[in-house]
């Protein structure tokens, strides 16, 4: 037996700089010591203003405090400040962060309402142009960025990683005494393209703390590794996803799985979950899952949580699930409304459990919680308040008398 306590694991954030993304008087920090961010993006081709301010609103009902729209044709640009009316209009203040591939440039300095519209511009590095050209164009964009006062993400993929650069660290590595694995290349050039990236914005003004790095992969330990090394190696605000994660639960497993180790490690100022949508669900899936994960892992309360157990044998009937289910879309319902009426609501914590084993147990861990009779039990529903007992509930209306107890705890 030790006589050290075992300390509470609170994941240590790494320092980094301060970057800021701008609309009108909402103003999303994101690095240093700012809460880790939600951000998404949409699906809906950009040219239809209305379609898009929908998603936009939608995602950002959801949680997400940025929320980026493809940029990617003439009629697009023209379409971006439209979208940021209709969103004006709306009182949606979040954040449009326009995403540029290939011809960034041109549409940047040839459609300045939409560069001014835009809060933050994700360049591609290796979707920029090659040789000279290169350098111009990602000048011209750049520049871009310094005339509108406007945050940059250098964002790095690996399947569209700068392919000069590729080749001659390649060339590099056929050199070396003993050559690295191939994949230790391509982390290493992922990370060159992106701080090369940051160098080249920085020698052309850009504001250093307006700069945010990616270095996005679609495999787990690829994605670990990558940004174990991108963290110790610069001081940026890092952007953070696992790229094409795929669909359903999987892409929400790898997701989880990737974000919360690296999260853990006070790796990500800003994370994006990228899922690809299942046959109607919803975009918003993607921000529940963002927000799931960073509740989960104690570093952001988003809305109330519900623990419930899994049932088993013991449990009567599907009732302790229904009411499980019922006091979770109830309390996720309320939230826009208490969110503002009742600060704090969010870190509330209702347990609903299904028998006597762990349930007077676990309630009392909870703000409030109810332990459902188990086959063989009485039929009583001890409630738990603050860690006491506060009544027992019985009979058919369980339910609607356990939602009271709770509105009735929120409201007091
Ligand atoms: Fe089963 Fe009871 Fe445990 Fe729930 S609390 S899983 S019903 S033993």
């Amino acid at each position: 037996e030790s006589d050290q306590p075992i300390p509470v694991a609170f994941p240590a954030p790494r320092r980094s700089r301060q970057a800021r993304v701008v609309w009108g008087q909402r103003v999303v920090t994101v690095g240093g010591d700012a809460p880790v961010r939600v951000q998404s993006m949409t699906n809906t081709d950009t040219v239809d203003v209305i379609g898009t301010a929908i998603q936009v609103k939608e995602l950002a009902i959801a949680g997400s405090e940025m929320v980026r729209i493809t940029v990617n044709t003439p009629e697009a640009a023209a379409a971006v400040p439209h979208i940021r009316e209709q969103l004006d209009r709306m009182g949606i203040d979040v954040p449009l962060v326009g995403d540029f591939h290939y011809n960034g440039h041109r549409l940047l300095t040839e459609h300045p309402d939409c560069a001014q519209a835009l809060s933050k511009y994700r360049i591609n590095p290796g979707n920029v142009g090659k040789g000279e050209k290169r350098d111009r164009q990602f000048a011209q964009m750049i520049e871009a960025a310094c005339r509108y006062d406007k945050a940059v993400r250098i964002g790095v993929n690996w399947g569209s990683l700068d392919q000069e650069l590729l080749a001659s660290m390649m060339d590099i590595n056929s050199q070396r005494a003993q050559p690295w694995d191939a994949k230790q290349v391509m982390y290493e050039a992922l990370i060159q393209s992106a701080l090369q990236s940051a160098q080249a914005a920085r020698d052309i003004g850009l504001d250093a703390n307006q700069i945010i790095i990616s270095c996005k992969v679609s495999g787990v330990q690829d994605l670990i590794a990558v940004y174990q090394a991108l963290a110790q190696r610069c001081d940026y605000a890092l952007h953070l996803g696992l790229t094409e994660a795929g669909m359903g639960t999987k892409g929400t497993v790898a997701s989880a799985t990737a974000l919360s180790i690296l999260q853990q490690q006070g790796i990500g100022d800003t994370i994006r979950v990228s899922l690809t949508p299942q046959p109607g669900e919803a975009r918003t899936q993607e921000v529940v899952v963002a927000l799931e994960i960073l509740q989960s892992l104690g570093l952001r309360s988003f809305n109330p949580s519900v623990t419930a157990c899994p049932g088993c044998g013991r449990t009567t009937s599907t009732t302790f699930q229904e009411l499980a289910k019922q006091i979770d879309d109830f309390l996720r319902a309320q939230m826009p409304v208490w969110r503002a009426k009742y600060p704090g609501v969010e870190e509330m914590k209702v347990a609903v459990m299904g028998c006597i084993v762990n349930g007077p147990g676990e309630s009392k861990h909870a703000d409030i919680g109810i332990s459902l009779p188990g086959t063989g039990e009485a039929p009583a529903a001890p409630v738990f308040i603050d860690g006491e007992k506060a009544m027992t509930l019985r009979g058919d209306g369980i339910a609607q008398e356990f939602q009271t107890v709770v509105e009735n705890y929120i409201e007091r």
